[in-house]
């Protein structure tokens, strides 16, 4: 990898923005065959490209503004992308309540209204609101 190493002194390389281009376009790509429709190839194609010249860009600091402006606007994306994705995963579905005498976590179901909970560790019994 000695070639590429001389090849990208004085360029800038990837960042999060290329990264983000580059799974873009195998989006696209995909979507291209799903439908089987060319447009999105090109769109790859198009994206694929600007991503290159990103990265071969000597110009550092043009692309270092881009890759900053771009994660500010992708940073809360991602934050409430994440938070979705916790609450898909059970934090909707699900309560999490603490045994108070064993300290033992509980996971009962969400949206039964007032319930009975028996520790299964040491048999306490707790009554919470779920
Ligand atoms: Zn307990």
């Amino acid at each position: 990898m000695n070639w590429f190493r001389k090849l990208m002194i004085g360029r800038y390389g990837m960042d999060q923005l290329s990264n983000a281009m580059l799974m873009l376009s195998i989006v696209f790509l995909v979507v291209s065959s799903l439908i089987g429709s060319g447009v999105f190839n090109i769109f790859a194609m198009i994206i694929l490209i600007m991503c290159y010249a990103r990265m071969f860009s000597k110009n550092i600091n043009k692309r270092r503004e881009e890759n900053m402006r771009f994660l500010q606007w992708w940073n809360p994306i991602n934050l409430k992308l994440i938070q979705f994705i916790n609450r898909a995963r059970g934090g909707k579905t699900y309560r999490y309540f603490k045994c108070t005498q064993c300290g033992q976590r509980l996971r009962v179901p969400k949206g039964k209204g007032k319930i009975r909970i028996t520790c299964p560790k040491c048999r306490n019994e707790l009554t919470k609101n779920t």
